[in-house]
């Protein structure tokens, strides 16, 4: 089904290129400006398994675009000036922003030098507890383990169930319906406890995965220190808000922001939403980051930013830079909004 939906976005980013629409589409959905999402910047991996492909982007991907938005004399901006140019209605030139979430190493190591060739800004957004070394990202734990097993048993929905993982294509199968289970499951701690006992299993040494991937504080400092990055907050444990209690949420929000701006000595103003999609993020979600005092938070939700994006600062949508679309060709497509706009059903705001 991921890899029938894949297809699909994969033909209709095509058909856009090959018709011209996006061209016709352009002055009407483009908007006044964009927030790409990107995750991994980092050269590619051999592995014929890479169930988490679609969050990393080869470095040379990301020159593409930046180049693509410097010939059509795009504004590259940080995030505060997202919240200006929206607050204060200067529409007058376009603008991009570029936001990677989670707080992976190789933002530093790859896609700052990239940004700097074109002196263009980069806010990451950062989960407290992955720069402590004690956050855990299962969704790459379930990769590996995957990865090494020819089969994999768990309790899906109650029932013992045994998926094969002998080939790369049923690896994938087992990936997708393990991942869905996973993320279905009612709270965070379940997650953990069936991500434990499939680590347990398999081999897996969990508790290195983010110390591997994941700036610590230290790096997190220094990298900070660039003055082309701006750190945001992206919770403490890297849950899904929707499904915490109001508390929680708060905590999550709040505190995550103090450790940062504790250990970085500098302020933290925008956030990102774990997961972002309207199952992790909702009207709920908006109105506490609004209270907990943030000037932006940023969703996984796809869509370009228009005037009226400024009624909705803690609900604004992005664009995934997504490495299963790595084509250059695509570049003009992303930019017009067209992409967005059909996934949207043409509406311009989807912020409820
Ligand atoms: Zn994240």
């Amino acid at each position: 089904m991921k890899q029938f939906r894949s297809n699909v976005i994969r033909a209709g980013l095509g058909a856009l290129y090959f018709t011209g629409a996006h061209v016709l589409l352009r002055p009407i959905f483009s908007g006044v400006g964009v927030i790409f999402m990107l995750h991994h910047v980092r050269p590619r991996r051999d592995a014929e398994f890479q169930p988490n492909r679609h969050l990393e982007v080869e470095p040379e991907f990301l020159r593409a675009m930046l180049s693509h938005l410097r010939s059509r004399d795009i504004d590259i901006v940080t995030m505060d000036q997202v919240h200006q140019r929206l607050v204060e209605r200067r529409f007058s030139r376009r603008f991009a922003c570029f936001t990677l979430d989670d707080g992976y190493r190789d933002n530093r190591d790859f896609a700052l030098p990239v940004m700097r060739e074109f002196d263009a800004p980069l806010t990451v957004y950062a989960a407290s507890d992955f720069a402590e070394g004690s956050g855990r990202l299962w969704w790459i734990a379930l990769e590996m383990v995957i990865a090494r097993a020819d089969a994999i048993e768990a309790r899906i929905g109650g029932v013992a169930t045994r998926l094969d993982a002998a080939t790369p294509a049923a690896k994938q199968a087992a990936f997708d319906r393990l991942h869905d289970w996973l993320r279905d499951l009612p709270g965070e701690h379940d997650i953990r406890r069936e991500i434990a006992a499939l680590c347990a299993r398999h081999g897996v040494d969990e508790t290195m995965i983010g110390r591997d991937l994941c700036m610590s504080w230290d790096e997190l400092k220094a990298f900070a220190g660039d003055p082309l990055v701006t750190i945001g907050a992206h919770t403490i444990t890297h849950c899904n808000l929707a499904r915490q209690s109001e508390e929680i949420v708060h905590q999550e929000m709040a505190i995550s922001r103090a450790r940062i701006e504790d250990a970085l000595q500098r302020p933290v103003q925008h956030l990102a939403y774990p997961y972002g999609d309207r199952n992790a993020a909702g009207a709920r979600e908006f109105a506490l980051a609004r209270a907990a005092g943030f000037k932006t938070a940023v969703t996984t939700r796809p869509g370009m930013l228009f005037p009226e994006s400024a009624d909705h600062l803690t609900a604004l949508p992005r664009v995934s830079l997504n490495g299963n679309y790595q084509d250059e060709r695509i570049l003009p497509v992303l930019t017009s909004g067209a992409a967005t706009a059909m996934w949207n059903g043409f509406r311009r705001v989807n912020a409820a």
